[in-house]
């Protein structure tokens, strides 16, 4: 049974003052902190066993690609991937998206063809599929919202033809904090045969993912949102989907032979694994897993939430509190009054207090809802309840100044 503070001792980064305060990270959404396991994995590769992977037949690189390779088993353990061979290593989700865009979309689309995404996407949800849109002339479909602010599932109904090819949606909004319908999303698109590619980015931290009872056709997700290293990630494809499209980036590793003529392709994961892996964050990814293993990913959900639920209670007895959408998740997006998101979080830095102000990388989540930007607290398992009353002070300071 471990409890906040034995997490806290964990993560070395927390225990330091910002601005001579006590560092109370609520920024979480954008990248967590590490804990000490992770950090000595890292540093445990390039102390001991640091090769290249998979070509070597010597003792080092033979150690790093078992290291490697079984950090991807417990990736597809993780997430309840049947196959090992469907969880491909990336650079996150953006490359994860941009993956399928490129891939997927050039073996299976063609021009007036149809992917639909969602009104409150980040960026990298966007973004490849309108470069997409200028390669091969595909149309973009976006669901709407409610009032309530959650995806409009009768306009999402509405929206499939012969020619929608492919849904992308986030799992969780990383700005409004909310956790959308995905299994109702993916069902209504599977009646239609259309496959499914989820953005678990904001999901994978903080909720029990399961492809396979999920049925998503692709799923993307970054390490460092749930306690590893910055700059590795995961796409997860269903073999039919992974085998039949065309490979992603050429080079070394993804290929079986190659001759000027013509080159074969590796089996999967390979196949999408072209060049020098980064088998040290895939290893420290798998530790990271690990850890979150060993305390729960139920129990790391149900403490945030809980946190979440507390700061929107006391959020909400601040006036002129405007809170996005109805996070039931692990953040919380508002404005107080016409204080801008910038200035509230400059005198909560002052106090030591890291939130996110801003557009948070969905500027037309934020043009739908006619702001500028928001602030955003997000949490993780080593925040606590007394963070939440530190942030609450540190508002009403703020709210004292500008408002
Ligand atoms: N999707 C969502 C919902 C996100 O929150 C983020 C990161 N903020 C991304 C995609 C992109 O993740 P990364 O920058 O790690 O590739």
């Amino acid at each position: 049974m471990f409890t906040t503070d034995d997490i806290r001792k964990e993560f070395p980064i927390l225990a330091q003052q910002v601005h001579g305060k006590p560092l109370v990270y609520l920024d979480n959404a954008a990248t967590t902190q590490k804990p000490q396991c992770v950090i000595d994995a890292i540093s445990e590769v390039y102390t001991t066993y640091n090769a290249n992977v998979h070509r070597g037949v010597h003792h080092l690189s033979q150690v790093a690609t078992e290291a490697m390779e079984s950090a991807r088993t417990t990736v597809q353990q993780f997430i309840g991937a049947e196959q090992r061979h469907e969880i491909i290593f990336t650079r996150g989700t953006t490359e994860s998206i941009n993956l399928v865009a490129s891939s997927f979309g050039e073996t299976f689309l063609k021009s007036g063809d149809e992917v639909i995404i969602s009104a409150l996407e980040h960026h990298s949800n966007i973004v490849p599929w309108q470069l997409l849109r200028d390669r091969i002339g595909i149309e973009l479909r976006i669901i709407p919202l409610t009032e309530e602010c959650s995806l409009d599932l009768e306009a999402y109904r509405r929206v499939f033809n012969e020619r929608t090819k492919l849904v992308s949606v986030a799992h969780v909004s990383n700005v409004l904090g909310i956790t959308n319908p995905i299994k109702e999303i993916i069902d209504i698109a599977h009646s239609h045969d259309v496959p499914v590619l989820i953005d678990g980015a904001q999901s994978t931290p903080h909720i029990k993912v399961d492809v396979k009872e999920l049925d998503a056709d692709f799923f993307a997700l970054s390490g460092h949102k749930v306690y590893a290293p910055t700059g590795i990630g995961v796409l997860y494809g269903k073999e039919k989907w992974l085998e039949a499209m065309r490979p992603y980036h050429g080079g070394g590793e993804m290929i079986k032979s190659v001759r000027f003529e013509k080159t074969t392709y590796n089996e999967l994961p390979y196949k999408f694994e072209a060049g020098t892996p980064d088998y040290t964050g895939i290893i420290a990814l798998g530790k990271a897993l690990e850890w979150v293993n060993s305390i729960g990913i139920e129990k790391i959900a149900a403490h945030e939430h809980a946190l979440t639920r507390y700061a929107v209670e006391q959020l909400q007895r601040i006036e002129k509190m405007r809170i996005f959408g109805n996070p039931d998740g692990a953040a919380v997006s508002f404005l107080i009054g016409d204080i801008h998101p910038a200035d509230i979080g400059t005198i909560l830095d002052h106090l030591g207090i890291a939130v996110r102000t801003g557009h948070h990388c969905a500027q037309p989540l934020m043009d739908y809802l006619g702001i500028p930007g928001t602030v955003r607290a997000s949490f993780a398992a080593y925040n606590t309840k007394e963070e939440v009353d530190i942030l609450i002070k540190g508002i009403q300071r703020a709210v004292k100044m500008f408002g």
